[in-house]
């Protein structure tokens, strides 16, 4: 998609803190951190929302989870406890549209988030 900020983060054309990267995903730090580690791992392709993912993408969104993981133990959160989010249109506070997975942590949290 020609607008969209994390394709463009995706492909290298918009540059970002990039933390792990792989053929299918991309992690970068959350321009406006909500935590110590807010990192957002997005897909290389272009997919709007949560909504929007087909059966064939179950391989893809696993990536994303793993990919996740590698940057909780590059972190050094992986123990200490993080957390993990999709959010998916406005109710959820969905602002930018292309698939991405918060990963936040370096601090504790609350429950349930607001
Ligand atoms: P969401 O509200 O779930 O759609 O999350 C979108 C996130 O993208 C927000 O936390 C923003 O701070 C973040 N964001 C927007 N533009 C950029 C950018 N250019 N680089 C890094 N993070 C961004």
């Amino acid at each position: 998609m020609t607008h969209c900020i994390f394709c463009k983060i995706a492909s290298g054309e918009i540059p970002s803190a990039v933390v792990y990267d792989d053929e299918h995903v991309v992690a970068f730090r959350d321009l406006n951190p909500h935590a110590p580690t807010h990192v957002l791992v997005v897909p290389r392709r272009h997919i709007p929302t949560l909504n929007d993912l087909a059966p064939a993408d179950a391989e893809l969104v696993g990536r994303m989870y793993l990919a996740a993981r590698e940057v909780a133990r590059q972190e050094g959160i992986a123990e200490t406890g993080y957390r993990t989010v999709f959010n998916c249109n406005a109710d959820a506070g969905q602002t930018v549209f292309h698939l991405h997975l918060h990963v936040l942590g370096g601090r504790s949290m609350i429950w349930p988030p607001g």
